[in-house]
């Protein structure tokens, strides 16, 4: 079960408060998009759930067990990044168990985990490549892979499409859409791009200044928004 609990989360930086005490529930399986301009703490907000970033304050559950002062490798997690860093020598079936060959699993294991995510991401054709001859949306799908294999429960997802140009954008878009089904696990996605969070989320969380301004169903929100905030923020094109 990979459900996420907030309870009155909240983190300073020195004096600046960048996330206010806050309460956020995700349903085991649901896909919930944090959206909001930049700088208004989406990322620490991820980050604090990662437990990259220790929280001022609060409590994160995840997966019904208190994670709030473990470190990112036993909460149950894995987080992809904007910056996919994949190792070059190595090829893409290498890049993607690697994570399960530190831990020790047992290589046919690795291989069938490894199989199973390149044929849910279409890597298949691409296992024997190194990265340097794949494009970026590909090098992109191996990032995610590598996480799949895991098996997390929470996927964490920091922007990453930013890196991507529009036509690949709108091919690893698909393939998270498509990870979401095929899994059907919960997925926490940052973005700063309406668009993305409109299409994506079962439900979206609009933020602004480290506060939660509205939580709902897309639809739910662009038609009803809370505030003139929201309307204009999800309103307005992207
Ligand atoms: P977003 O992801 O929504 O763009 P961030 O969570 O990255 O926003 O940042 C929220 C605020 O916290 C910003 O004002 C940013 O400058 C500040 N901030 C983020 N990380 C740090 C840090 N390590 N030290 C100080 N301030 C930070
Ligand atoms: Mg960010």
């Amino acid at each position: 079960m990979g459900e996420v609990q907030l309870r009155a989360v909240a983190k300073r930086f020195g004096a600046q408060t960048v996330v206010h005490p806050m309460d956020l529930d995700v349903a085991d399986g649901e896909f919930l998009v944090l959206v909001g301009p930049s700088g208004c703490g989406k990322s620490t907000t991820l980050r604090m759930i990662a437990g990259l970033e220790e929280v001022s304050g609060g409590e994160i559950r995840i997966a019904g067990r208190t994670v709030t002062d473990l470190e990112p490798k036993d909460r149950n997690i894995a987080m992809v990044f904007q910056n996919y860093a994949l190792y070059p020598h190595m090829t893409v079936r290498e890049n993607m168990g690697f994570g399960l060959q530190v831990a020790r699993m047992p290589r046919a294991e690795i291989d069938r985990r490894v199989e199973e995510a390149a044929a849910i991401l279409d890597l298949t054709p691409l296992l024997a490549r190194r990265p340097a001859q794949l494009s970026g949306g590909q090098r992109q799908r191996v990032a995610m892979g590598r996480a799949m294999v895991r098996r997390p429960a929470v996927f964490l997802f920091d922007e990453p499409l930013s890196n991507l140009d529009a036509k690949l954008r709108n091919q690893v878009r698909t393939e998270i859409k498509k990870l979401h089904q095929a899994l059907r696990t919960t997925i926490v996605y940052v973005t700063h791009d309406q668009v993305e969070a409109m299409t994506l989320a079962d439900r979206v969380v609009v933020m602004r200044d480290g506060r939660i301004e509205q939580v709902g169903a897309p639809m739910e929100v662009y038609r009803h928004p809370a505030n003139l905030f929201v309307g204009g923020f999800i309103g307005a094109p992207a």
